[in-house]
């Protein structure tokens, strides 16, 4: 059977220095706040471009905390992909912010820029940009809209660690960007964990102070904080899997490459790639209008897949004031869209496997 994704595999790999390191922690008997925050943080900042990184408990703390440290809450509105997973979403309606859902382009299930504009209202305070399934959203737009209205960039990296536009790492495109290493993603930790990366000290700091209950010192509470740390463990974890994350977006690259030279099936859409190093293929979803035969199919011939995602947010019970709001290019992408297996521990025959299986189809 080949598997969406072996994670005793991916974390097998670096097993001998985990258990060396995670002992190193016990030893030290230091969980929270200490060298191995300092020096994950240290190193996925100089990864991804930045100034600054901290680890956070999780992504979509670290999304919550970018919004609420660049103090925007109630009446304020934030721009956001109506195609996304609903982290993004959850996270400015936690604020209390208004979340201004605008459609994808379907060629490559980003936010779509040209649609931006029209949703601007004078409340309008942020751009939160979702680099999805591992491309990163095309720019240059986005940032021209934001300093014609004088809004905030932010980016939801969760699934596109190590992705390039225009020679910089997502990340580094924003005012303030958040990374998830849940176990699945192309960094993972081995629980939750998160971060949030910029280049601006004072939201850094904000960050800092907001994740740990709003203290700048110990017992001075500047913030109506949070509790939001990355645990030493997880952090040691990170900082060794980190230095082979360039490697294995590398070898996600080849399969996809392999992938999308080598399936031919009318019935089945491929992604469509803008520039090789603008995607880290955390995903490789297809479409095809009978999805749910193709999977049912997919299973039956050993292939695992997932749907990334079943059902949009402003469908969910969650928003359920959205329900009956309709956004078709969203719904028709949550329709049609499957994922096909894809990692850095996949063997050469899996993936040919997956291609043969598929063109029988
Ligand atoms: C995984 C993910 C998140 C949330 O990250 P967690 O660490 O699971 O909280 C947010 N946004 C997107 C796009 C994701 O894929």
């Amino acid at each position: 059977m080949v598997k969406f994704l072996d994670l005793g595999k991916v974390n097998n790999r670096f097993r001998a220095e985990i258990d060396e390191r995670i002992a190193s922690v016990l030893d030290k008997g230091w969980y929270l706040q200490g060298e191995e925050n300092d020096k994950f943080a240290e190193h996925f900042a100089t990864y991804c471009g930045t100034k600054y990184a901290l680890g956070v408990a999780n992504g979509l703390d670290a999304l919550r905390l970018i919004i609420k440290a660049a103090g925007f809450g109630v009446g304020d509105e934030i721009i956001v992909p109506a195609n996304t997973y609903i982290a993004t979403i959850l996270a400015i309606s936690d604020n209390g912010c208004t979340p201004v859902l605008v459609e994808p382009d379907v060629k490559t299930y980003n936010i779509n820029p040209d649609l931006i504009e029209a949703a601007i209202t004078p409340k309008t305070k942020a751009i939160m940009v979702v680099h999805l399934y591992g491309q990163a959203v095309q720019m240059e737009k986005i940032w021209e809209i934001a300093q014609k209205y004088n809004l905030k960039v932010f980016e939801d990296c969760a699934q596109a660690h190590g992705a390039y536009y225009q020679g910089k790492r997502v990340g580094n495109l924003s005012d303030a960007a958040a990374f998830s290493f849940y176990p699945g993603k192309n960094l993972g930790a081995l629980g939750d964990a998160g971060a949030v990366v910029s280049n601006d000290k004072e939201l850094i700091d904000k960050v800092k102070a907001l994740a740990n209950y709003g203290s700048d010192r110990k017992y001075h509470h500047i913030y109506k904080g949070l509790n939001s740390r990355l645990d030493e463990i997880q952090a040691a974890v990170l900082d060794i899997k980190l230095p082979l994350l360039d490697e294995d977006n590398a070898r996600r690259r080849e399969i996809a490459k392999y992938y999308r030279e080598n399936i031919i099936n009318p019935k089945i859409i491929l992604p469509q790639i803008y520039d090789e190093l603008a995607h880290v293929w955390h995903v490789f979803v297809v479409r095809t209008q009978e999805r749910d035969k193709f999977q049912q199919y997919l299973s039956e011939q050993g292939v695992q897949t997932i749907i990334h995602y079943p059902t949009p947010p402003h469908k969910q019970l969650a928003y359920q004031e959205w329900n009956n709001r309709s956004y078709p290019i969203t719904e028709e992408i949550h329709n049609t869209v499957i994922s096909l297996p894809i990692s850095p521990v996949m063997t050469a025959d899996e993936v040919k496997q997956v291609v043969e299986v598929v063109n029988a189809w």
